[in-house]
């Protein structure tokens, strides 16, 4: 055991507590300056953990150190500005660096698993093959096999093309010694990029400024749906590898379809590597070590992708930044675009934020000049944008919540060869099961309180109950608990009743159901697209076909309850249903044909509704952006969210008033008006209970950035270490994009 001065390990380890771990050398190891950034297995307690040494120099305390049992990376695998990065997001998160540089990794290398082989195999033919070659059976298997590697060896993925069954033949000529495995870097044959139309002169243009740009360039790609942004991305992208740079693009978790990926590679002509939710962990595992090899040239992810290592970044691209799905709700609550643009400054390269509907946060910073501001105004191609109407349905009759003029515009559209779009943002048969005599209804036993019932969505047909909070399910009583009654009845419409309705009085055309529920599997949607194909028939969904395919023959969309958003109390209320709006309509009249879109609506007068139609997302986020100014809400104000939940609601309200009494001791007096920090609460949260546990939550806000940081940074270290903590599980999420 060295002695406890020589220099130690100072390791950042996975756990909640804000602190790093001092560990002596491994066996045999001293403790050196290149160590940083090396993962390292340590004896933790009972346990073994993965942990990654920040520092080596000399021990905090001098207690005996324990020692760490083994390196795991031979070189550091943290290096440079992804180490540096994911150190600012520790602090900025408030959040301890051993769960930051975790939640950066895929699940094998965070285990402690090495870095993996990333190359590809190929087959190769061997002299004795090239010789022997014309001993096989002509037409035979590994005749043929034998005759495609002349030309070369040839990777397995292209094989797999190349001829069926070659797998079998493969071994038979393994065996006869004419041909061999070998282990090829893994993008050794790229297919050939395919041409895109030419670009317009808006296009042009944006493509022109990014490529203008010189080192760390914030961007926004302002284009309305079907302006041509991925165009515009593409040839970014491939002039970023023309400078022999890595790119890097984020999308959203419902616009990374296999459709997306097919176009990047047919374009672009390298292999495009996707980094998302629905891969195996041992994949991500592989894309993320071909990306820190620098192999991976252009890596296309969703929200996680933002933590891939770019040795030799170029641009970074992020799609939709608008998108919620970029927000990470739990564990290091981070937020993928802003992190991109951390990342892109400290790689020094651009970042490209593209949306139709950009968030309010971006089109402020563009507005404020800190952002280069690029606009697309017009749809690509012939494609004209689609006209909208609001439909009142006051006092209307309506069958599944479709009034009789809806049903006409869809039969009208369905007898022109188009297709529908039929968007209800509620998955499920219907959002409440109501007992007609007594007034009784379906809650969750487990979202519920004394005074807030959270209602349990009807599925299948309405035999089930599922709770959308908690993924409770029960059966459907079969009369009301309270008062015996059998008039049990469905309330409201979910995508289940409209595909119900559409289906039997549209019974000559298909209809499609799209939402979580029939499309588990990634390549779900896409299969149910392909089966549609271009004919006529009906898509009835949810936000999942809001964005991400072309479906040229779309020519009328309908949205069924526009209400839902127009009363809301969050404050993004307004923003996420344009956004939501805007993009749905966005799917109309894509191609030739031009499109329709119907909102239907109790509230026609509805300025939201007319500021959209009269001037589109556009002006209805330039008249917000003086409201969110007006009110103190962000972007004008910063805010950090203090949540806490526990089985019983006192413990949760006893952690949040303790920790409020902290802040208010810390919060000096006289301080300038913008760098005041105001408290709010501690509140119930707008969901009182949730999977059985009760939720309050306390609300900082402050005109300024850094005051509201160091506040927390001093006040942090006391909350982590009051008694009420221990009785309460409590977060801090910083920016926090949902209040609910
Ligand atoms: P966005 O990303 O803005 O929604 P896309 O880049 O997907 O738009 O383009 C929408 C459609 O228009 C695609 O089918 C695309 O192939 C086509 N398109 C884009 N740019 C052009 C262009 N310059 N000329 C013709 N068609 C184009
Ligand atoms: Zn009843
Ligand atoms: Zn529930």
């Amino acid at each position: 055991m060295p002695a406890a001065s020589s220099p130690c390990l100072r390791v950042a380890l996975p756990l909640p507590l804000p602190r790093l771990f001092d560990y002596a050398p491994p066996p045999g190891a001293a403790a050196a300056a290149g160590d940083v950034g090396r993962r390292v297995r340590v004896p933790f307690g009972t346990r073994e953990l993965a942990g990654v040494v920040v520092a080596v120099g000399p021990p905090e305390s001098s207690a005996e150190l324990r020692q760490a049992l083994a390196f795991v990376d031979p070189v550091p695998l943290f290096a440079g500005e992804l180490f540096d990065s994911l150190g600012w997001l520790a602090r900025y998160t408030h959040a301890p660096l051993g769960e930051v540089l975790a939640t950066a990794l895929p699940a094998p290398l965070r285990a402690g698993e090495p870095l993996p082989d990333t190359h590809a195999w190929a087959w190769a033919l061997t002299e004795a093959g090239a010789t022997g070659l014309a001993s096989l059976r002509a037409g035979a298997r590994p005749r043929r096999l034998a005759e495609l590697l002349q030309a070369g060896p040839m990777d397995e993925d292209r094989l797999d093309q190349a001829l069926e069954g070659w797998r079998p033949a493969a071994r038979a000529l393994a065996r006869r010694h004419y041909a061999d495995r070998v282990a090829v870097p893994a993008s050794a044959h790229p297919p050939a990029p395919q041409p895109g139309p030419l670009p317009n002169p808006g296009q042009q243009a944006a493509i022109e400024a990014i490529a203008a740009t010189a080192g760390f360039a914030p961007m926004l790609l302002e284009g309305v749906t079907g302006s041509g942004k991925t165009e515009v991305y593409l040839h970014a992208i491939a002039a970023c590898l023309a400078r022999g740079r890595q790119a890097l693009v984020l999308v959203p978790e419902i616009g990374l379809t296999p459709q997306t990926l097919a176009r990047f590679r047919a374009r672009l002509g390298v292999s495009v590597h996707a980094l998302h939710s629905g891969m195996a962990d041992g994949e991500r595992a592989r894309v993320w070590a071909a990306a820190w090899r620098g192999e991976a040239r252009v890596v296309v992810g969703t929200r996680s992708a933002v933590f891939a290592p770019l040795p030799e970044a170029g641009l970074i691209v992020v799609d939709e930044e608008h998108d919620a799905s970029y927000k990470q709700q739990d564990g290091i609550r981070y937020h993928a675009r802003d992190f991109a643009l951390v990342r892109g400054k400290a790689l020094d390269v651009p970042v490209l934020l593209g949306s139709a509907t950009p968030s309010l946060e971006t089109l402020h910073n563009a507005q404020a000049g800190r952002y280069a501001h690029l606009r697309l105004h017009q749809r690509a191609g012939d494609a004209q944008p689609p006209t909208v109407r609001i439909l009142d349905v006051r006092k209307r009759p309506l069958q599944a919540g479709l009034a009789p003029e809806t049903l006409h515009a869809i039969e009208a559209a369905l007898g022109d060869g188009g297709q529908v779009l039929v968007f209800k943002n509620r998955r499920g048969y219907a959002p409440v099961l109501l007992c007609h005599d007594c007034g009784w209804s379906a809650h969750c036993p487990r979202c519920s309180t004394a005074t807030q019932g959270t209602p349990m969505t009807v599925h299948a047909g309405g035999g089930r109950l599922v709770c959308h909070h908690c993924g409770h399910r029960q059966a459907r009583p079969p009369a009301c608990p309270d008062c015996a009654s059998l008039a049990l009845q469905p309330q409201g419409i979910g995508t289940e009743r409209l595909e119900e309705l559409l289906a039997e009085r549209f019974s000559d055309w298909p209809v499609l159901r799209i939402d979580r529920g029939t499309t588990a599997r990634r390549d779900g949607l896409a299969r149910l697209l392909a089966e549609l194909g271009e004919r006529p028939g009906i898509l009835v969904g949810t936000q999942i076909l809001a964005k991400g395919h072309d479906l040229p023959n779309l020519t009328r969309v309908v949205v069924v309850g526009v209400d839902e958003g127009l009363f809301s109390s969050d404050f993004r209320a307004g923003e996420k249903l344009a956004q939501l709006l805007i993009q749905v309509a966005g799917r109309a009249g894509r191609a030739q044909r031009p499109g329709e879109v119907w909102w239907q609506t109790h509230h026609p007068e509805h300025p939201l509704l007319h500021a959209l139609i009269q001037g589109g997302y556009g002006s209805f986020a330039r008249a917000e952006l003086p409201q969110r100014e007006a009110a103190g809400f962000p972007p004008f104000a910063h805010l950090a969210l203090l949540r806490a939940e526990a089985q019983q609601a006192d413990a949760a309200a006893a952690f949040l008033h303790a920790a409020r009494d902290i802040l208010h001791a810390a919060l000096p007096a006289g301080r300038a008006p913008e760098a005041a920090i105001a408290l709010h609460g501690p509140l119930t949260a707008p969901m009182a209970r949730r999977a059985g546990m009760y939720r309050m939550q306390l609300l900082l806000s402050c005109g300024h950035r850094p005051a509201l940081h160091a506040c927390l940074d001093a006040v942090l270290p006391a909350i982590h270490a009051l008694p009420q903590a221990r009785r309460a599980r409590w977060s801090l999420d910083v920016d926090p994009v949902d209040l609910y």
